[in-house]
């Protein structure tokens, strides 16, 4: 019942959906059980770097520039301001903070160097770091995993068959390539989905297969209730029923045991003896703040409540993964952009690393 397997088959994954719901989730609760300390629950807190203007068309964003949505726009924070969020988010629990751009994918320059050095910031504060930036390369992951990113989110968001239905402008295949780009590095790998989107439960095993079969599977897997927003293609879906999230989370939880699950946007729509239900079934994380990028999100102390109430204490950082180390700036992998200008394989000056190392330095200064 609870080994990691990489190779679960949709009947199998929907027959466990579709167990009867207290015995799922007693199932579940095991397998927490098995795998994790279920007194704990890790805070997290997502932070919007970067706000709207994206070019893609992901049917549930409010964020994409080709959606008429009312959300305000905002240019790429600053270092100090996303310290001052990311210790704002310290002193009320958070051991991990997010960070999300509304990009496509991320472009070699200043900016991606801004984001570095975010990175560098968090990671001194003893806090998990993660971003989410759209696609990156391999040669990206490296550097940013130089720079102390523990985590990495790139959602699958559906099965490879409901993408299609929800995002045109890049493919199923093209997340993978970004995963797996990731994975070559010690980063960890945070990837997960929506449901309420208008996807079959079929839809929802097939999402939990293409998870599962990634081996190793991701360490971290956000389980999403779509919010709908006015303006988006999505915005009259309704919101789905408390029990399709308990037993999203816990199904998640049996197929993928040692993964934490995510308990991520929705939850405002959530009760609280809901979002209880779905601590038993497994989920070992919640999102922390007034919004959640740019959807509502509860107040932390009403979620210090609960957690009161069920008994829970907020994971420390690094709990499930040791600290990264930074490597200094000047020594880091030089980006695709940066990279020497010429090479001569073989030769004692072989390729104009010095040339590179001081490009690295004049760029830090001017930061
Ligand atoms: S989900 Fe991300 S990639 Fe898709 S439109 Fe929103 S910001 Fe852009």
């Amino acid at each position: 019942m609870s080994e990691i397997r990489n190779d679960w088959t949709k009947e199998e994954i929907i027959e466990i959906y579709n167990k009867p719901l207290l015995e799922l989730v007693y199932e579940a609760a095991t397998v927490h059980r098995k795998f994790h300390n279920s007194r704990e629950v890790q805070i997290s807190t997502l932070l919007s770097i970067k706000t709207g203007g994206c070019p893609e068309d992901c049917a549930y964003c409010p964020q994409a520039a080709r959606y008429h949505t009312d959300i305000e726009t905002n240019d790429l924070m600053t270092v100090s301001q996303v310290k001052e969020q990311a210790l704002m988010a310290k002193s009320t629990g958070s051991s991990r903070v997010c960070m999300g751009a509304a990009w496509r994918n991320v472009e070699d320059g200043p900016e991606f160097e801004q984001v570095l050095d975010m990175v560098r910031t968090i990671n001194t504060l003893d806090m998990e770091v993660c971003c989410t930036l759209g696609m990156l390369t391999e040669n990206q992951a490296q550097r940013l995993a130089e720079a102390g990113l523990y985590a990495y989110n790139h959602n699958l968001d559906s099965s490879e068959e409901y993408y299609k239905e929800i995002i045109s402008s890049r493919g199923f295949d093209d997340r993978l390539q970004t995963l797996k780009n990731v994975r070559k590095t010690n980063v960890t790998v945070c990837s997960g989905g929506i449901i309420g989107m208008g996807e079959s439960i079929e839809d929802r095993a097939g999402m939990l297969i293409a998870l599962a079969s990634l081996s190793p599977q991701p360490e971290s897997v956000p389980i999403n209730a779509l919010v709908p927003v006015e303006g988006t293609p999505l915005e009259d879906q309704q919101i789905i029923p408390i029990w399709d999230m308990i037993r999203m989370v816990a199904t998640a939880r049996i197929v993928l045991p040692a993964t934490t699950v995510r308990l991520s946007a929705g939850r405002t729509e959530m009760s609280k003896e809901g979002q209880a239900f779905c601590f038993l079934a497994g989920a070992g994380s919640i999102f922390a703040g007034d919004k959640l990028l740019t959807t509502p999100n509860p107040d932390v102390n009403e979620d210090m409540e609960l957690f009161n109430t069920l008994g829970l204490t907020p994971m420390k950082p690094y709990a499930k993964g040791a600290k990264p180390n930074p490597v200094n700036p000047d020594e880091m992998t030089p980006s695709e952009a940066e990279k020497a200008k010429w090479s001569r394989p073989g030769h004692r000056i072989e390729k104009n690393v010095e040339a590179t190392k001081k490009a690295n330095k004049k760029r830090k200064e001017a930061l």
